[in-house]
């Protein structure tokens, strides 16, 4: 597969519908995601569309990865500081997330997974990128303040530990419910002046569960 014009055509089409962000748009053309799904899958790698990863869990969309992104880096020139992702799953979402900020810290609380992005990322060798076993429910106390927080995996509401990590002057987007079987996106940030938060589109992430397993 000529992986490059592939992507590029992704990259094309996820402008198409307004992803405008060129920091965003260059990790998008630079993170290889065939390498992080399932052989039997790679020819679908590169559509709009979600794919199972293992566990029960899935990978997002490269829209949604994207939208993500782009809503984490609003107002930021430079790259992010330091970024909590929560939901490792294959790693995907990480290494883009590698390209955009100066440290991740990202926790996933599957033992299968957190070993199989371990090894899509081996031949990567993303210096900045750290990749835990834990709740993430807790967050990552040792690493906070997060200059960004980032859930693939949506619950209740936002755990109070996320906000607390988050740096004034951060941002945390994540999937949360919003009445009976439905889920938007939830972006809060912090300022000197209080937390704010804004709900978004609705999205369909699979559930944010506690402890490890
Ligand atoms: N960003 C990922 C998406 C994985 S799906 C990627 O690019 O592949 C969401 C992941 O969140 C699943 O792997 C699930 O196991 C994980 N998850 C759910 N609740 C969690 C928690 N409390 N702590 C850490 N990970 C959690």
């Amino acid at each position: 597969m000529d992986s490059q014009a592939v992507r590029a055509a992704m990259v094309r089409k996820l402008e198409a519908q307004g992803v405008s962000n060129p920091a965003v748009l260059a990790a998008m053309q630079a993170v290889e995601r065939h390498r992080f799904v399932d052989s039997a899958l790679v020819n679908q790698a590169y559509e709009d569309t979600s794919l199972p990863i293992g566990l029960g869990q899935t990978i997002s969309k490269p829209n949604v990865v994207a939208r993500m992104a782009e809503l984490l880096c609003h107002g930021h020139a430079d790259k992010l500081g330091r970024v909590l992702e929560i939901g490792t799953g294959c790693g995907y979402q990480a290494a883009v997330l590698s390209h955009l900020s100066r440290e991740v810290y990202s926790i996933e609380r599957l033992r299968g997974l957190h070993e199989r992005a371990r090894e899509n990322l081996r031949m990567l060798r993303i210096a900045n990128l750290h990749l835990l076993l834990g709740d993430g429910m807790l967050g990552y106390p040792r690493g906070a303040p997060y200059a960004a927080i980032i859930a693939a995996a949506g619950g209740e509401d936002v755990p109070a530990a996320w906000v607390d990590q988050l740096a004034v002057g951060g941002r945390l987007v994540a999937p949360a419910a919003t009445g009976p079987g439905r889920q938007n996106l939830v972006v809060i940030d912090k300022t000197a002046q209080g937390v704010s938060r804004t709900v978004l589109e609705a999205v369909h992430f699979v559930p944010l569960k506690s402890g490890i397993a």
